[in-house]
This record gives C-alpha cells, structure tokens and sequence, in this order.
C-alpha cells in the first residue's frame, strides 16, 4: 500500500481539534513523496529544481559579505527596501510596471497565499479554482472551508474562461479566482493570450480579484504572454516566488498589490511570522546587485529545456497512442492523461515494483468532489536527459502492458 490509513491513529487522539483539521489528513502528496524518494527508485515525482544548478558560490559569497558587513542582517527589522528595488526591476523583465509601495515581501509564496486568502476569504465564502490545481492552494484554503465553484482547464490553453463567465453570469460571487497562467502546476499549460484578456476582463467587469501564482514565469522558453497583472493592476494580485529561480530554502516570494491593501497585508503576515528574515533578505539583494541573476537563469532555461524536450520526446516514443500530454513551453511538469478506467495509483504500485520509477499520480491534485485518477504528473527539472529517456522508456512498458493486460 503506497497510501497509509491513518484512520486508527485519528481515534486514538484524545484532542478535539478545530473541525477543519480533524477533516485534514496529511497532503497525498506528501505521503507519496516519502515512499518514492527511496535512493533506489528513478523518480519523476517531486517537483524540485535540479541540486547541482543552485548558485552555491555565488550566493554563499552575497550572504558571507552580508554577515560580515552589517549587523542589522541579524535584527528585526522593515521589508528591506534595496529588495524591494529588486523585484520592482524583475517585475519589469516580465512586463509589470509597479511601485515599491506595491511590493509586498512573503516568507516564499505558499505564505503569498495563505496571507491573501485570509485578506480576502470569508468563512462562508466560495472561491473559483480548477479542478486540478496546486495542492498548496488547496491546503491554504482548508481552513476557511470555503464552497469551491470548481473550473475546468483545457490541456492547450489553460483555465476554460467560459465556465468562469458562466459562474458569474449566474450569479456566483466568488472571494478570487486562483489562477497559474505559466507553466501551470501540476498540468504544464499556460493560458492563451486571448483567454488571459478574457479573463481580466471579466474580474474588471464583476470587481473580482484574481490571484496569479506566476513561480515559474522566469522559465519560459521564448515569447509568452505577458502575465495578468500586466493586463491589470486593479484587480490581480501577483504572487512571485525566488525558490525556483534562486533556491526553494530562501523561503523569499513576493506579492504586487494595489499599496491601499498593505496595512492589511501587513497585519496578516505578521500573525504569521512578523516579518521574513532579514538576513535572507539581505542576502538574496546583495546576489541580485552583483548582477548573477541573468547568467543563472539563462542557465536554467538551458538546462531546464533541455530535460523539457528530452521528456516529450520519450513520452512520444515510448507511450501507446493513446496517452496525451501537455507541451509545457517552462515551468518543470508534464501532465499525463492515459485512456479513462487506468487506475494511475495502482499503476504507480505496479512501475514502483517492476521497473523502479515513480510519478504522481493526478488523484494528489484534484480538489474534492473532482477526479483525475487516469492521469499522472511528471517532473523534469530534477533528473538528467539519460535519466528521463530511460525512465519515460520504462514506464512506457508498463503502461503499454497495463493497457493490453487490463
Ligand atoms: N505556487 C505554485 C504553483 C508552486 O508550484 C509552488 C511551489 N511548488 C508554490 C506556489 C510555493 O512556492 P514557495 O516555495 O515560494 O513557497
């Protein structure tokens, strides 16, 4: 059994627990990335950025001199504002034009957003997401128990724009809209150009925000649409994220916000954690000015579309016809969808045992009430191009078997 029923260890708990955590059980996915990061098994589950591309030198250099420079790195202390600076110039690099005042430093964006669903959610709230979607989204929400008005997204394009229009035309009125309009995680797709103007628009016009969670916009490959904040600065509420750009242990991210939110925003991250580390802050500014970032991500991009192409075209060679995936042009997934009626966590059962290969099955990112269970999630960013042309070989096998025999 690769899921644990933790049924008996629930009965044995002598608290009573807010009702939303007595309904909580440990993240799927969590469960499924312990028993895969076994040293033993070639695995495309995990969603990390590749170990040996971290800018270790360069970063262990920004955060020695910034040790040794000043003190205050070690203090409380205000958002660092050299940081701010920062971020409002990468902001730039994706098209954003904003202010300082609207840069809002988070402790990594999963912090982004829990900090804006309490600014936003009611407890009888709704929020419209899409029916696989990132689980920490869904882990922020669970608290506030929120009706979830679910949307579905098309594996060319993105977030399907008509059932948000029908849910607003009849009359829903949700908190926000949660959308990942680059390299969307778990699916890969990125939303169309045409559905991003459709989508702004209809915040425009209904006076709904919209949370876009962009961690990967850094990582495309080419031309991309520009994000939705550069369509809008009224109602969409960026997220960005330094862990897949920089390294996923900074816990640094940022939100760009409209500056009359921040006194708010302020008083919500505090009750999390007052502040994000200055000496982090510091750090990440000092790497920034020395000018490493732009060799780093051209870099990635590289390396990251090496492992991307060497993925689809494994997945071309060795799946049967009847598999579809996505084409992700960034980001580090690729969602898989095999004929309805594959089980893919028993699938995952069987490639763990025959061949020593692990993915995500699709059950681990539906919101409930939704099922993928015929898909599974790949990763490429943290394997080399031998790794995933043997890996994508092998479980090819396994499913082609699994089709015959089932
Ligand atoms: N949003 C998405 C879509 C993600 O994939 C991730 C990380 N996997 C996060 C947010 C959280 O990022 P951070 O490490 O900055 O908290």
């Amino acid at each position: 059994m690769l899921l644990t029923d933790d049924a008996p260890i629930r009965e044995q708990r002598p608290y009573h627990l807010a009702q939303w955590a007595e309904q909580a059980e440990r993240s799927v996915l969590r469960q499924m990335i312990d028993v895969v990061s076994r040293p033993d098994i070639l695995s495309f589950a995990g969603g990390l950025p590749a170990l040996e591309l971290f800018p270790q030198e360069a970063y262990a250099e920004a955060m020695a001199r910034v040790l040794h420079d000043d003190a205050r790195a070690l203090q409380y202390g205000p958002p660092y504002k050299p940081l701010k600076e920062q971020i409002v110039a990468l902001m730039a690099q994706r098209g954003v034009s904003c202010t300082l005042q609207q840069v809002f430093i988070t402790t990594g964006a999963q912090q982004a957003l829990d900090v804006l669903t309490r600014l936003l959610l009611n407890p009888d709230g709704e929020v419209l997401l899409e029916e696989v979607v990132y689980t920490g989204m869904q882990q922020a929400l669970a608290p506030h128990g929120p009706r979830i008005l679910p949307v579905s997204t098309d594996l060319q394009e993105g977030m399907d724009v008509d059932v948000v229009e029908r849910w607003l035309t009849t009359g829903a009125r949700p908190a926000f809209i949660y959308a990942i309009p680059e390299a969307h995680n778990p699916l890969g797709v990125s939303l169309s150009a045409e559905r991003r103007e459709r989508l702004v628009g209809l915040a425009q016009r209904y006076g709904l925000p919209i949370i876009e969670d962009d961690p990967y916009g850094f990582l495309s490959d080419g031309e991309t649409p520009p994000p939705l904040r550069a369509l809008n600065e009224e109602w969409v509420f960026y997220v960005g994220s330094f862990s897949k750009i920089l390294a996923p242990a900074l816990r640094l991210g940022w939100i760009v916000a409209p500056e009359a939110l921040a006194p708010q925003l302020t008083v919500a991250k505090e009750a999390c954690d007052l502040e994000s580390s200055a000496l982090t802050q510091r750090a990440v500014a000092a790497f920034l000015q020395a000018g490493h970032l732009p060799g780093h991500l051209s870099r990635l991009r590289e390396a990251y579309g090496r492992r991307r192409r060497a993925m689809l075209a494994s997945l071309a060679q060795h799946f049967p016809a009847e598999a579809r995936w996505t084409e992700p042009t960034g980001g580090m997934f690729v969602w898989v969808a095999l004929p309805p009626g594959v089980d893919t966590v028993a699938l995952l059962e069987r490639t763990i045992a025959e061949e020593e290969v692990a993915f995500i099955p699709g059950h681990a990112f539906a919101i409930p009430g939704c099922q993928a269970n015929h898909c599974l999630r790949l990763n490429f960013s943290n394997a080399t191009v031998a790794q995933i042309e043997d890996g994508i070989a092998r479980l090819g096998r396994v499913i082609g078997e699994w089709l015959i025999r089932d």
